[in-house]
């Protein structure tokens, strides 16, 4: 059987990772834009459209080969990704043993014991978490406005000082920046 292959130097070159999107970061493959085929993105193995690919003793398609071929010689997507290296990541040790531990499905109460901290503790880093993926939405959501939006006149008339200005001046307040006025989506952080 071929050598699992180490993930982090082997990541496809021909599409930098931060080019891609969210969609295929969690698929882990692409479609070539000319539809004629999917590569994996921890590796670049190609599958071609139209060709059939046998995996696991049958015959299957191009895009059902592509996702086979991830879990089978890359353990998953999850796995793939959690074992990036924390370059890429920039996730913490403490952060990849939670997130592990919240893949497995285990129980608070579980993971503090296997990992020598109180139910707490494990709560308060599910809680920041879930923090980090309301920010990383808001950051990958300014980012893409930025990257994708072709208008010539885009004007922002708030600087940044007046944002901080406004919250300073007004913290519990009737602005739109105000935590209070904006849709739950943004303002609950539970526990999941
Ligand atoms: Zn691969």
């Amino acid at each position: 059987m071929e050598k699992k292959r180490d993930i982090t130097e082997n990541i496809d070159t021909s599409k930098d990772f931060k080019e891609l999107r969210m969609e295929e970061v969690y698929k882990g493959y692409i479609q070539q834009e000319s539809g004629q085929g999917y590569s994996c993105i921890f590796c670049g193995e190609y599958f071609e459209e139209g060709l059939i690919y046998t995996s696991r003793e049958r015959m299957v398609t191009a895009e059902k080969a592509v996702i086979e071929h991830i879990e089978d010689e890359h353990g998953g997507v999850f796995k793939s990704l959690i074992s990036l290296d924390k370059q890429i990541s920039g996730l913490s040790d403490i952060q990849k043993s939670m997130l592990i531990a919240m893949f497995s499905r285990k129980d608070v109460k579980v993971i503090g014991e296997e990992m020598g901290i109180s139910p707490a503790t494990v709560r308060a880093h599910k809680f920041n978490l879930q923090k980090m993926k309301r920010e990383a939405k808001i950051f990958l959501a300014l980012m893409e406005v930025i990257e994708n939006d072709s208008s010539l006149n885009n004007q922002c008339n708030t600087s940044i000082d007046e944002i901080n200005k406004k919250e300073l001046a007004n913290p519990t307040g009737e602005d739109v920046f105000s935590l209070n006025l904006l849709h739950p989506f943004f303002t609950q952080c539970r526990y999941k």
